[in-house]
């Protein structure tokens, strides 16, 4: 790579090589001199380089070449802080513009420029010499008025600076000037003046355009003689200085083509530097877009970061809050259930001595027949019955709200279910002295298929609230087939009663728990419980309670209950219970119960109907005595101490005794069963209950197992 001064030396010499005339010498330095200034990238020799190839053209009187090379100078000039160099290609630009190509606004615009430079530099010659050529424009055009002060400085110059070079042009232009002003003698002086410095220094050019002046003025000063040679010597001069740049030309006519492909060599250094230029923009580009990319990833790192850690943190938050919520939904399933076990076991606890309390009460009743008379025995078995039935109500809502209910599919007839549940509420009509009917559609089946305690359970709810909140009046059962499809009928029942009935705006509360509206003090027995039972039970029918009501008129309650009738189906069931109770034989019965009170009911009962009873007060009893005594059946508390019935249960069957055992126990049904099958048990009974029902069973168990034997 060339050096600065190297590079400078080669235009120096190119430069020399022009100005001896040597043009095609001159253009080839400044092609290697252009390439090398490129290659350091020094926008000043650039401009140089340049300027001299555009000065080249310019001789050679290539005008069009010239101006496009010394713009391209020009460009890489302004890079510069150069001021002398710009100056100086505006000035050339300025004389190409005025003198070759006749542009003379534009060719002043460049000299104003230059001005300006040389303003800066300062360079008084070059600025006297800009001035020159600005006076000569604007005196060509005839725009001697905006010429004046340049020329004014030019004289000024020139008194103080003597410049021999400038001479014949200026005394030219103040020629121009006094001839415009019509002060001819004085202008004809400075033209004679122009031309006699011309000849002396043999400045062909100037000195041609002196004539050409002086033949101008003198045409306008009528003297056409003296014009017309001063046209002739102008014309000859230019003709001399034409065919020398002619043979100047000619000279380099051979050239001409290596002019050419100098030109392209330039054009191929300048696409080269603008491949660079562009590849590097392109580079830049890239390292721009590079960066933009990596900056935008870096934001993507930073904000998954973000994230991750969010989403971490969430994740954690997440997880803390699963596990209290896992720990509070274990408490709220461990708070229901120990609810529900307290709600059982209370209940279980009050069963148990409310049943002794009933039980005794209807013994003392049956044994004193004289107390049934007086009201406090009476108003003792209502009350302790009134009891039993918010303990089992209690219970039953809190099954049901347990979801522990399972619909079961007993046989049953509709009109003996519909008089029980008539006679078993006979006792509340005749205090309220009020009259039940049933009303049965002929259409429907008598032996229906469904679960019959829960429907006698709904219905009894009914029928006894429409008892009580009646008086001297009259509570209809009706049931009407709505529809049959296949095996399924679809029965509506109405409870109808003419009572006190229920306001508009208590209807919708009172299937609530625990609600009792429009109650006067004590009036009416009741937990509230009922319609809210219900309800439920009903929803497990799949079905739904309706109620229209008017005050003082009456109530109605109406539901919808889906029941199968299959005569196969029934008859099986029958015969599953089919019961002797005609028998008259004396059965043995072994009683295992620890709690005095319901021993001495359970025997009582039982020996009222001829039955035999042995009663023993724990497991352990009942073991030892099956060793010596045989029994018909055995009927087994499950809660007692030591050894529970379950237990005692299990050990009779390891012994081998196979004779019916039969729970008797104050839990659900449902609650028991699986364990009771399990350890050997035949049947269970729930406490407290009703002695047909005991005797039915008991009979049941050992009928089968003397048809067995
Ligand atoms: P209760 O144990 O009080 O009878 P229920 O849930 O069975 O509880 O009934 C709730 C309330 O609905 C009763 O207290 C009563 O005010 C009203 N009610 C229920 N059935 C009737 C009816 N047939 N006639 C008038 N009011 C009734």
């Amino acid at each position: 790579m060339s050096t600065k001064k190297e590079i400078n030396k080669l235009i120096l010499s190119a430069t020399k090589l022009r100005e001896s005339g040597n043009f095609e010498k001159s253009l080839l330095i400044s092609r290697i001199a252009l390439r090398n200034a490129i290659a350091i990238k020094d926008n000043e020799l650039i401009a140089n380089n340049y300027k001299n190839v555009a000065a080249n053209f310019n001789e050679l009187m290539e005008f069009d070449k010239a101006i496009f090379y010394y713009n391209k100078a020009l460009i890489f000039a302004n890079l510069t802080n150069n001021d002398s160099i710009k100056e100086k290609i505006n000035n050339n630009l300025g004389n190409i513009y005025c003198f070759e190509k006749r542009k003379y606004e534009k060719g002043i615009e460049f000299y104003k420029k230059a001005l300006e430079f040389s303003e800066k530099i300062p360079d008084s010659s070059q600025m006297a010499m800009t001035n020159l050529n600005i006076t000569w424009a604007y005196f060509d055009i005839g725009s001697y008025k905006e010429g004046k002060n340049n020329l004014k400085f030019l004289n000024w110059y020139h008194n103080k600076h003597e410049d021999s070079s400038t001479i014949v042009v200026l005394k030219m232009l103040n020629g121009m000037y006094h001839s415009y002003k019509n002060e001819n003698d004085i202008a004809n002086r400075c033209f004679q003046e122009a031309i006699k410095l011309g000849q002396e220094q043999d400045n062909k050019t100037d000195l041609s355009y002196a004539h050409l002046e002086y033949s101008k003025f003198l045409l306008k000063q009528k003297e056409y003689k003296n014009a017309y040679d001063n046209l002739a010597l102008y014309n000859r001069l230019t003709e001399e200085m034409f065919t020398e740049v002619k043979s100047v030309k000619a000279n380099i006519e051979g050239v001409n083509f290596e002019l050419d492909e100098y030109k392209r060599t330039i054009d191929k250094i300048e696409n080269e530097k603008d491949l660079q230029f562009k590849s590097l923009k392109k580079s830049r580009v890239i390292v721009l877009l590079f960066i933009i990319v990596l900056f935008v990833l870096l934001l993507f790192l930073n904000s998954l970061i973000k994230n991750n850690k969010y989403r971490r943190k969430s994740n954690l938050d997440l997880m803390h809050a699963n596990e209290e919520l896992i720990v509070a939904n274990k408490k709220a399933e461990e708070l229901s259930l120990l609810k529900t076990q307290f709600v059982s076991t209370i209940s279980h606890e009050l069963r148990t001595p409310l049943y002794g309390v009933v039980g005794i009460t209807d013994l003392l009743l049956e044994e004193h027949k004289e107390l049934a008379l007086g009201p406090h025995l009476n108003s003792l078995k209502f009350s302790a019955r009134y009891l039993l039935s918010l303990v089992n109500d209690i219970l039953q809502i809190n099954k049901i709200e347990e979801n522990k209910i399972v619909l079961e599919y007993l046989t049953f007839s509709i009109s003996d279910e519909l008089n029980m549940i008539k006679n078993s509420l006979s006792f509340i009509a005749q205090k309220n002295n009020n009259e039940i009917t049933v009303e049965i559609d002929p259409l429907i089946p008598d032996s229906l298929i469904g679960d019959k305690l829960r429907f006698a359970q709904i219905l009894m709810n009914l029928v006894g609230n429409a008892l009580k909140f009646t008086n001297n009046g009259e509570v209809q059962i009706i049931v009407k087939q709505l529809k049959v499809r296949g095996n399924m009928h679809t029965l509506e029942f109405s409870i109808i009663d003419n009572g006190i009935g229920i306001a508009p705006i208590d209807i919708d509360k009172i299937f609530d728990k625990f609600v009792q509206v429009g109650r006067k003090e004590m009036d009416y027995q009741g937990t509230g419980l009922g319609l809210s039972i219900v309800k439920r039970l009903l929803e497990l029918f799949g079905s739904d309670i309706a109620v229209e009501s008017e005050l003082g008129k009456g109530t109605t309650f109406a539901f919808v209950i889906d029941f199968e009738y299959d005569m196969v189906k029934t008859a099986e069931i029958i015969s599953d219970i089919q019961v002797d109770l005609t028998s008259i034989q004396v059965f043995n019965v072994l009683v295992v119960e620890d709690n005095h009170i319901n021993q001495i009911i359970t025997k009582k009962t039982l020996e009222r109907n001829n039955y035999s009873c042995t009663v023993v007060e724990d497991g352990y009893a009942a073991l030892e005595i099956l060793n010596k005594v045989e029994f018909d059946v055995i009927l087994m508390d499950i809660n007692m101490p030591l050894i529970n019935g379950f237990e005692t249960s299990r050990r009779i069957r390891q012994k081998g005794i196979e004779i019916p055992i039969i729970a008797l126990t104050a839990f659900d049904k449902n609650e028991i069963t699986d364990e009771a099958i399990a350890v050997g048990m035949n049947d269970i009974i729930v406490k407290p209950f009703e002695p047909v029902q005991l005797f039915k069973i008991i009979n049941c168990h050992i009928q089968k197992v003397k048809s067995v034997v």
